[in-house]
């Protein structure tokens, strides 16, 4: 089970990720939400919750009152605060696996220039950041945080084993795929695929999942070659026949 508190300003976005797997995991009780207007927290009375930039500087900042209001208002002080951020880490693999032991994860959403820095230094957050490049908020960035950690809980995909065969968390791309018809528009599905000899599609996909990851991801294959060396008889010659070698 894993409780998400998302302190934002725009809750309402988060109906676009509730509705699906997420929103089928909070049904079981695997996954919680708590979507926190950080407004409401404003004792403005226009509810204002952003200001301007002590020093100068084009746009406005997010007050610390309300960001600090909401955070007690969850209890932030015992559990861990992240705030999406472009200054922060890149979420990864490994950074995902180490969240996804967390029993709940405070996310704290920017918006405007950012957030007064007394708030995160106060609750001591820790910047994730979801690419090197700008977002108007931290709604889009916190979704891609909490879809791809759920993936990782136990009980949210359909079949466990499903997340570890993925891209990426295999070690490598993921092989080509292809659904019904057999036949469209003259573009044919590999032949086989259709034979129905298990050992023989297993490899056939292995070394379409080494070719795409040499060609595209040169870096994971260089960690795959080295890392993995329980591969069976068959698997080896694929490999080394991708790698160039036979
Ligand atoms: N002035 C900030 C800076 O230069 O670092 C950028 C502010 S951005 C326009 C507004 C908010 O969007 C940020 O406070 C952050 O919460 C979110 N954001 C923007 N880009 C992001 C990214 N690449 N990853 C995570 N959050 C991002």
């Amino acid at each position: 089970m894993m409780h998400f508190d998302v302190l934002t300003l725009f809750p309402e976005m988060f109906t676009a990720v509730t509705g699906s797997i997420l929103g089928k995991a909070r049904d079981k009780g695997i996954l919680e939400f708590n979507f926190v207007n950080i407004r409401d927290f404003s004792n403005d009375k226009h509810n204002k919750a952003d200001d301007y930039s002590f020093g100068g500087g084009p746009g406005m900042v997010m007050m610390a009152d309300p960001i600090f209001g909401a955070m007690e208002s969850v209890d932030a002080a015992n559990k861990k605060v992240i705030y999406m951020s472009p200054r922060g880490r890149i979420i990864d693999k490994a950074k995902l696996d180490e969240l996804s032991q967390e029993e709940s994860l405070v996310i704290l959403c920017g918006h405007y220039e950012g957030v007064d820095q007394r708030a995160l230094d106060y609750w001591n957050v820790e910047e994730l950041s979801i690419g090197d490049y700008i977002l108007t908020g931290g709604e889009l960035p916190a979704m891609v945080l909490m879809d791809s950690l759920a993936r990782l809980i136990p009980g949210v995909l359909a079949s466990e084993e499903g997340a570890l065969e993925e891209s990426i968390y295999s070690g490598l791309l993921e092989f080509p795929q292809y659904t019904k018809p057999r036949s469209y528009r003259g573009l044919e599905v590999p032949e086989v695929l259709l034979n129905g000899n298990h050992k023989l599609i297993h490899l056939w996909r292995f070394e379409e999942s080494l070719k795409l990851t040499k060609e595209l991801r040169p870096d994971l294959f260089d960690e795959y070659v080295k890392n993995h060396g329980d591969l069976s008889k068959d698997e080896q010659k694929v490999m080394e026949k991708v790698r160039g070698m036979l």
